[in-house]
């Protein structure tokens, strides 16, 4: 019965009335290019240094988005005002940041930062000059077989690895585990390494370039083991001479599922300076819109996005995130906007967050579910906006795992935007993953094929496509729009 009733509700919320045109449901109209753009502007400007959480760029972030909520008379809904502090592991680079080809003492080519190769955000400082080791995948796991680090002495010398780990199992129940930066550089030092270059796998279809990237892993930070990500062009002239090419190396090892390490002929110099900080203080920005409903205000849909992107490097801005995820943030202000000058009466609240730190690894939105303004039991939904502003057309991610949730999108889109494919995925996904894994059904809005300039300096406001990026914003209004006048209930929501 309670299917039927619901059924019926959504059959009555999106049928448009007898006369009028189906776009004008209350406050979509207020959903425009313009103001998407003026928020996503700001956020990648040069003024707000990339947006790390803990930076002072990021603090510029938070303030402007707690002051468009404080103008929209959203309530504040943090700790402190619109503020939900926590503290995040912080790095800042400083010059001269320096990687060059030395022979016989002199350097024979200097490699331009930010093009390259970059520094990865949680880098050690270091200034060392020593010959360059290949070291395959970097791993040593000598309990299946396989250590790149067997058969080599690295002592004093700077490796190169892949960034990634093998695709590939030495057999059923082997699981290369920890691959991320931080744990590669802690093996390469324990061998005696002194510098880490980490290289993209050649042999991808659409290999990687050099990514700004914060994303380094648990454990203990090395303040004094460098770490830089270089371009495979340069790779590959490092190994000159060595009679192989990154793709030999790559498709050596592959094929044989066994180590194989490289002495390269060429001596590296690399130098950068660093200052870590374990626990810098940053914040999600919360805000509410109080429910009308007597009953149903007490429910909350959780409209959200995170606000960090991964900061500067010796003072330049390599990567703006226009689309990662300045897009998201402004769509959560305008989603707001829309719903308060529409002059809408949800039924239910509606909390709009913008997390800290997703780049670290989901770090704000973790620390939001964890210690929630709300109890979790009445978080009837949440909406992730992320990577909204690049692309082809719209997908609404996690939808095998909260299917009536993707449904009210999808059924959306089929009166409005039209542009949302039928391809979904199941579970959560960056800042919708903490509230997919505590039960709250959740529903992530990014656009196909976003990820092109994904971390890169191209991440500008000038590369985005403008009217995917009303139609997504406006979808996901519309999402939330069923959900806090529709009849659903959680449980429902949830199937
Ligand atoms: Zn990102």
């Amino acid at each position: 019965m309670k299917n039927v009733a619901a059924l019926l509700l959504l059959v009555l919320y999106s049928v448009p009335i007898l006369g009028q045109p189906a776009k004008n449901v209350p406050g979509l109209s207020i959903i425009s290019q313009k103001n998407l753009m003026k928020t996503v502007t700001f956020l990648s400007s040069k003024e707000l240094g990339g947006r790390l959480s803990g930076s002072e760029g990021y603090n510029k972030a938070a303030s402007y988005m707690a002051s468009e909520f404080s103008k929209l008379k959203l309530k504040p809904f943090g700790d402190s005002a619109y503020y939900q502090k926590l503290n995040v592991e912080y790095n800042e680079i400083y010059s001269p940041v320096k990687l060059n080809l030395i022979e016989d003492g002199k350097v024979t080519k200097e490699y331009k930062l930010g093009k390259d190769f970059v520094c990865r955000e949680l880098t050690g400082s270091g200034h060392i000059t020593a010959p360059v080791v290949f070291c395959g995948y970097g791993l040593s796991k000598p309990e299946f077989g396989y250590d790149d680090y067997a058969a080599v002495n690295v002592k004093g010398k700077i490796v190169i690895v892949f960034k990634s780990n093998p695709s590939w199992k030495m057999n059923d129940t082997s699981n290369w585990g920890n691959g991320y930066p931080r744990f590669k550089a802690k093996l390469a030092k324990e061998h005696g390494a002194v510098g880490m270059l980490i290289v993209s796998l050649p042999n991808d279809a659409k290999p990687q370039t050099t990514i700004i990237s914060v994303l380094e892993g648990g454990g203990e930070q090395d303040e004094n083991f460098p770490q830089f990500h270089i371009d495979i062009p340069i790779a590959d002239e490092i190994l000159a001479g060595s009679g192989f090419t990154l793709k030999d190396l790559q498709t050596k090892i592959d094929s044989s599922k066994q180590p194989f390490v490289v002495q390269t002929a060429s001596t590296i110099e690399m130098e950068v300076h660093s200052k870590y900080t374990k626990e810098k203080p940053t914040m999600n920005i919360v805000g509410k819109l109080e429910g009308s409903d007597p009953e149903l205000r007490n429910e909350y849909v959780v409209v959200g996005a995170h606000l960090d992107h991964v900061g500067e490097q010796a003072g330049e801005i390599y990567a703006p995130g226009a689309n990662d995820n300045a897009s998201g943030s402004a769509a959560v202000l305008e989603i707001a906007r829309a719903f308060i000058k529409g002059k809408i009466k949800p039924k239910r609240s509606i909390i709009f967050v913008l997390f800290a730190s997703e780049e670290l690894g989901l770090i704000g939105s973790k620390y939001f579910v964890d210690n929630p303004p709300v109890p979790l039991e009445k978080i009837t939904a949440m909406i992730n906006l992320d990577c909204i502003g690049y692309g082809d057309s719209i997908q609404v991610g996690n939808g095998k795992s909260s299917p009536n949730l993707w449904n009210v999108a999808h059924h959306q889109d089929s009166l409005f935007t039209k542009m949302m494919v039928g391809a979904t995925w199941s579970g959560g996904g960056a800042d919708a993953g903490p509230f997919h894994d505590k039960g709250i059904p959740a529903a992530y809005f990014v656009t196909t094929n976003s990820y092109t300039h994904l971390h890169c300096m191209t991440d500008t406001p000038e590369t985005l496509n403008k009217t995917l990026f009303e139609e997504i914003t406006k979808l996901a209004y519309l999402t939330a729009f069923e959900v806090v006048n529709g009849g659903y209930d959680r449980e429902e929501v949830l199937k």
